[in-house]
């Protein structure tokens, strides 16, 4: 479904002459003075700067050259990815301030397609987090509830798009965070394979899982962002020798046919019973549609999340030793180095960061490392078979991205483990390392958006856009938080939105 504000609209429009990149600009700009005071999306705001790149862009345009398939479109940055000359914290005071001194290859490519930096978007510490509340700099609300968590660790990016201060974003998803934020704010979210896109540049929480991808507030939109950052990068030495796809193609490709698996351990214990009914609803669409529907199992679901928590943080414990008060960012003085180590570490480091540095340790150290590391890689090789042999069967996989709506902020901030839990759909595909997305399918009765993961084969992106593109097509989703969230938005068009929709068969939606 094309939104009137949507990346390949706007692109178009540019391209034509129709409009200015300076005007695109000039309008995300002041959306974000409007409405960020009470999102707290964004951590800098690149203003001047976004300026200065929309007016190269129109002198481009002037001279009579091509414009690329950005062309004056504002993207909204992930702190955790480095933009030259421009902070980049990973929502950490320990990055306070800190500005590399190169662009991340997904930069430099948006950059060279014609697209805006339009500033740096909040995230929960080092993208540890599933709420954005571990952020140094504050939480980031919910455009749709501002009670509410957007998600995290993305919460920023999701939330700028959701509430249309940019259309589109850069996210890093690890075990789902670019998924979950994207199911909390009504947005489509994709992670990529791993591999797919270039890590150079984005500052590290566990290599192994690790994928930047889009959000963008429409299907096709987040398909041409991807088709623009994907793509093989010597400086990344596990990026893959697959050169990018034209994925928005895809979005037009017919469904009929697909076979659709639906594991049952992904409706289980926890899940909120609005999700679950939407989720259904969604896979009946798909059946509408002329797909397949059929079980599969996916048996090792119920240890991902232990598996996740001990691979990824012996990696971020890892990572993280780089943070020494040497090299980047904050120091703490001291007369002696391991004194300076330590009053660093501990004033830079919030406590999740802390936690995960702690487990990591631990789960690396002499006499535990089999016990637990090793363990852990096992049985995430489980968990990757598990896909392998469902993908057999099944062309995709759909569930819930998460087992509930957003949920409100401070809920789960005193229990460590439950925040955890909240990520078990999203975890396994990170640990396969297979593309997964997540797209909006409905609202609940209270107006909080519902997500659809849809999980594809490696390097299945195609399939994968192509089922989302048919879910947005043929089901009722609304695009827009409502007039009444506090923010001065409402529907471009001048239209009330349309009202909530918790499933077809919902009399009372
Ligand atoms: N919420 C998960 C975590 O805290 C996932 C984070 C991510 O994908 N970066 O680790």
């Amino acid at each position: 479904m094309a939104t009137e504000e949507g990346v390949v609209e706007i692109a178009t429009r540019v391209q034509r002459g129709e409009l200015t990149a300076e005007a695109a600009a000039r309008r995300s700009l002041s959306r974000i003075a409007e409405s960020d005071g009470k999102l707290n999306a964004f951590l800098y705001v690149a203003g001047p700067e976004a300026l200065e790149q929309a007016r190269a862009i129109d002198d481009k345009r002037r001279r009579g050259e091509r414009l690329g398939p950005m062309a004056g479109v504002c993207v909204a940055i992930k702190d955790a990815i480095c933009t030259r000359g421009i902070a980049s914290t990973a929502g950490s005071r320990m990055l306070a301030g800190y500005s590399p001194p190169y662009d991340a290859t997904v930069i430099e490519r948006l950059r060279a397609a014609d697209a805006i930096v339009v500033g740096k978007t909040n995230m929960d510490e080092f993208a540890m987090g599933s709420s954005n509340e571990n952020s140094a700099y504050g939480a980031v609300r919910n455009p749709w509830d501002l009670e509410r968590t957007p998600g995290g660790s993305s919460g920023g990016s999701a939330a700028a798009v959701a509430a249309r201060l940019a259309p589109c974003a850069l996210g890093s998803d690890t075990g789902g965070s670019i998924r979950q934020p994207a199911s909390f704010t009504g947005t489509v979210g994709i992670k990529p394979t791993y591999g797919r896109v270039s890590r150079y540049g984005l500052i590290a929480f566990a290599s192994s899982l690790d994928q930047i991808g889009p959000l963008a507030n429409d299907v096709r939109g987040a398909a041409r962002v991807l088709s623009v950052i994907a793509g093989p990068d010597p400086r990344d030495s596990t990026s893959l020798a697959v050169p990018a796809a034209d994925f928005e193609t895809d979005c037009d490709r017919d469904v009929a046919g697909l076979r659709i698996g639906v594991p049952e351990e992904y409706f289980g214990e926890g899940i909120d019973s609005e999700v679950e009914r939407s989720v259904r609803a969604a896979i009946e669409a798909l059946r509408e549609a002329g797909c397949s529907i059929r079980p599969v199992r996916l048996a090792h679901t119920r240890f991902a999340v232990a598996t996740y928590y001990v691979v990824t943080s012996a990696e971020a414990s890892s990572n993280l030793a780089r943070f020494d008060g040497v090299r980047y960012g904050l120091r703490h003085a001291k007369n002696e180095l391991h004194a300076m180590y330590g009053a660093t570490r501990d004033a830079g480091f919030g406590a999740e960061v802390k936690r995960r540095i702690l487990l990591g340790t631990f789960v690396l150290s002499a006499g535990y490392y089999d016990a637990y590391y090793a363990k852990a890689q096992e049985v995430r090789a489980l968990i990757r078979r598990d896909f392998e042999e469902a993908f057999r069967e099944v062309d995709v996989i759909c569930s819930p991205t998460s087992p509930t709506p957003a949920f409100r902020l401070g809920e789960k901030t005193s229990e460590p483990l439950k925040m955890y839990l909240s990520d078990i759909y999203t975890l396994p595909a990170s640990l396969a390392g297979i593309p997964a997305m997540s797209v909006p399918c409905a609202s609940t009765r209270s107006g909080l958006p519902v997500g659809l993961q849809i999980v594809a084969r490696p390097l299945d992106e195609g399939t994968m856009l192509a089922v989302a593109a048919t879910c947005e097509r043929r089901l009722p989703s609304r695009h827009l938080p409502p007039a009444d969230s506090g923010l001065p938005l409402g529907q471009p068009d001048g239209r009330s939105p349309a009202p909530p929709e918790a499933g077809r068969d919902d009399e009372d939606a």
